[in-house]
C-alpha cells in the first residue's frame, strides 16, 4: 500500500509517517495543496490522507480537482474537530472518509484498514476492462475474446496503470514510480522494454487495444476505434 499524506503541520505529519511506516505502509508526504495535487494526479497511490486547511490550495479544492481528472483514489479528509460543514462538503466533493483532528494514530490505522477492505469489495473481483480486453491483476490473466494470455507482474502493473488512467497520458516517471517505487535506479529504458513486451502480447491476442507513444511525454492507451 502506497499512501500520500498532504498536511502542512510537519511535526504531526512526520510522527504519523513513522507509525505508518512501522505498519508496512509506504508513505509520501506533501506539505501544501499544490504539491499534494501534483502527487495525487500521478494516480500511483492507494489512499490519500488529505488535510482541509493547507497553504496554496485547500484540501477540498485538491479533492475536487483530483476527481475532475478521473483520479478515484480513496481519500480520507482531515477536518478540525466539530467542523460538521467541512465533513459534509468533503463527502459531497468525493471524499471516502474523514477523521477529526487531533486523532490517535490507532484510529487512522483502523480507517486505513477499513478503506482498504471497502476498496476491495467495491472492485468486486478486481477485473479491469478496456476496449476488448479484460485484465485480472490478481491472476495476471489477460483476456481478449476467446484468447487468453498470462502477463508478468510488471506487465500487469503497467497495463493496470494505463487502464486506470485511460484517455490520459502516463509519463515514464509515473510508470517507474508505480512499478519500482521512488527508491529505485530504474531508468526509462526499463519502461520501454516492458511497454514493448506488453505490445507484443496485445498483438498476440489480436486486441484492438494498443499503447500509443507520445514522444517526450509518455504513453496512452487507445483502441483502434479511437482512430489514430
Ligand atoms: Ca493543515
Amino acid at each position: 500500500m502506497r499512501l500520500l499524506m498532504v498536511e502542512d503541520e510537519k511535526y504531526m505529519v512526520e510522527a504519523v509517517a513513522q507509525v505508518l511506516k512501522k505498519n508496512n505502509y509506504s508513505i509520501d508526504l506533501a506539505y501544501n495543496g499544490e504539491d499534494g495535487l501534483d502527487c495525487g494526479l500521478s494516480g500511483i497511490y492507494d489512499i490519500i490522507i488529505l488535510d482541509i486547511m493547507l497553504p496554496k490550495m485547500d484540501g477540498i479544492s485538491v479533492l475536487k480537482e483530483l476527481r475532475k481528472n478521473g483520479i478515484e483514489t480513496p481519500v480520507i479528509l482531515l477536518t478540525a474537530r466539530g467542523e460538521t460543514e467541512d465533513k459534509v462538503r468533503g463527502l459531497d466533493s468525493g471524499a471516502d472518509d474523514y477523521l477529526a483532528k487531533p486523532f490517535h494514530t490507532d484510529e487512522l490505522l483502523a480507517r486505513l484498514r477499513a478503506l482498504g477492505r471497502r476498496k476491495t469489495e467495491l472492485v468486486n473481483d478486481g477485473i479491469l476492462k478496456y476496449g476488448d480486453i479484460k485484465l485480472n491483476p490478481h491472476t495476471l490473466q489477460l483476456e481478449c475474446g476467446s484468447k487468453e494470455i498470462v502477463l508478468t507482474l510488471k506487465e500487469s502493473q503497467l497495463l493496470e496503470l494505463l487502464i486506470k488512467r485511460k484517455g490520459m497520458i502516463v509519463s515514464k516517471e509515473n510508470i517507474i514510480v508505480k512499478l519500482w517505487g521512488y527508491d529505485t535506479d530504474a531508468e526509462d529504458n526499463r519502461v520501454e522494454i516492458h511497454v514493448s513486451l506488453l505490445r507484443k502480447k496485445l498483438a498476440q491476442l489480436d486486441s484492438d487495444v494498443y499503447i500509443h507513444t507520445i514522444r517526450g511525454a509518455g504513453y496512452i492507451l487507445k483502441t483502434i476505434r479511437d482512430g489514430q
